[in-house]
């Protein structure tokens, strides 16, 4: 890209302002892959969220960088990374399974409030998608819910990589079920969907929380 960090996140932020009020929607900056340093970069410029899926790599990150970032992690949890989640993350946005719940609320320490959870909805059916089947996600928020140390705050999906209309349903799937889900009373305040390529759309359908990665950052390089 011929733009830099800088001038491409002036450039989303003044985009969001004009679909939604600032405060309405949280941007998570998705920072996977890209150093330490332009994640500075951003928080010098005030951005405070920030998105990491692969927990090693954060780990390798968080130390380098100011304590009052808020880190979401987006990414699917194995048992043995739970803990570092627990003693590090604000939120997580992937939960689907009681395992992990289970373990990132035991392991979550006492003087820190309880982890922001959200429940990954596998809202395109597709099978190697991580998520739970929409029939499914009420009784895991239940489940969730007994645990002290989680709140659960709402869901996240990822819709598919597809034409507009496909991706727009998806994404009204997810609105109708947030809604079902609080008027069975489960009290959800976050609707975590749309990245680079479809987080208009997500604002038109009631994302509150948006994640976006290369729109910022530039094209990603897993070999690095
Ligand atoms: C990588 C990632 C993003 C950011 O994707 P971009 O298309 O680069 O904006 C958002 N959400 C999840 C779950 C991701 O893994």
């Amino acid at each position: 890209m011929n733009t830099t960090l800088e001038e491409r996140y002036q450039k989303l932020i003044a985009h969001i302002a004009q679909y939604r009020q600032p405060e309405s929607v949280c941007l998570i900056a998705v920072s996977k892959t890209f150093p330490a340093s332009d994640i500075q970069t951003l928080y010098n410029l005030g951005q405070r969220h920030f998105g990491e899926n692969y927990i090693q790599e954060w780990q390798d990150k968080i130390f380098r960088l100011p304590e009052n970032i808020v880190w979401h992690i987006i990414g699917d949890i194995q048992s043995n990374k739970t803990r570092v989640v627990a003693e590090n993350a604000h939120w997580v946005h992937t939960l689907s399974r009681e395992k992990i719940a289970k373990r990132l609320s035991q392991q979550r320490p006492n003087d820190l409030p309880p982890l922001q959870v959200c429940v990954e909805v596998n809202i395109s059916e597709e099978n190697q998608k991580h998520g739970l089947a929409v029939n499914e996600v009420y009784d895991f928020c239940q489940y969730i819910k007994e645990l002290p140390q989680l709140n659960l705050r709402g869901l996240m999906a990822v819709p598919s990589d597809a034409d507009e209309q496909t991706v727009k349903q998806q994404m009204q799937q997810m609105n109708t079920l947030f809604l079902q889900l609080n008027q069975q009373g489960l009290a959800l305040d976050t609707l975590s969907m749309g990245m680079s390529g479809d987080w208009q759309w997500a604002l038109e359908y009631g994302a509150t929380h948006i994640r976006i990665g290369s729109a910022l950052f530039g094209k990603r390089n897993y070999a690095q």
